[in-house]
């Protein structure tokens, strides 16, 4: 929402006594004065008058990156199995979503937020985030897959064909796999294509984040200000 909005609405002031405000210098925005009416806001915007009086306070925004282990679900609750949050301890892991879920059998890097801007940005279908797998099949991966792989296949239930992915054989049963999408079981689906069955599946990086050695199955941390600009 742009300030002036966010202004008007908040008070009962209307647009034009908003832009005179702003005009004036006497709304600050996360402590600096502020004189533009288009600026975005948010809920993580801390939005003062120069007088001292709180228009918001700021909610804590939060970004965190997970190691995740196989056997725990990439959901908030769940009746049954434990969930990535219940390895979280953070007085506000309540308010987090998952940012690109992984099946319950499937290790290595989840990204949580409470920011759904930020996640729709890294899940925007448009903007093809890459995500990379490391995958041990059953059989061994011919080489004519890379080319299937490239080339797309056919999903009946979605009606889409696959995004050009990147497949590079590693070992006679191991290889790298950059898809661009998401799909369900997407990577399980596409190994089933080429008459192959996935073993394990271990998501190793989203975009420029990679999942960091230093951080084993289970284990969590906060993304810097610079990660979080990635997106
Ligand atoms: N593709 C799959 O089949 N499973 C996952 O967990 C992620 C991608």
């Amino acid at each position: 929402m742009k300030l002036d909005r966010f202004l008007a609405k908040q008070s009962s002031m209307g647009r034009s006594a908003a832009h005179r405000l702003i005009a004036a210098g006497r709304v600050c925005v996360d402590g600096e004065v502020c004189r533009d009416n288009q600026r975005e806001v948010d809920r993580f915007t801390r939005i003062e008058l120069n007088d001292g009086t709180v228009m918001q306070q700021p909610e804590r925004a939060l970004y965190l990156m997970m190691h995740k282990p196989a056997g725990i679900l990439s959901a908030t609750t769940d009746p049954v199995h434990p969930t990535v949050l219940d390895l979280i301890d953070d007085p506000d892991k309540q308010t987090l979503h998952i940012a690109g879920r992984l099946d319950r059998s499937t290790t290595g890097l989840v990204l949580l937020t409470n920011d759904g801007r930020w996640s729709k940005r890294l899940m925007e279908p448009h903007l093809h985030v890459p995500k990379t797998y490391l995958v041990d099949t059953a059989e061994d991966i011919l080489p004519e897959a890379v080319e299937a792989f490239a080339k797309g296949f056919y999903f009946h239930t979605e009606d889409i064909t696959t995004l050009p992915a990147l497949l590079e054989i590693l070992a006679p049963r191991q290889a790298r796999l950059t898809l661009h999408e998401g799909r369900y079981h997407q990577v399980k689906r596409m190994f089933h294509r080429v008459q192959n069955r996935v073993m394990t599946l271990h998501r190793e990086s989203i975009g420029r984040l990679h999942l960091p050695d230093e951080l084993a199955p289970g284990q969590w941390r906060f993304l810097t200000p610079q990660e979080v600009a990635f997106f």
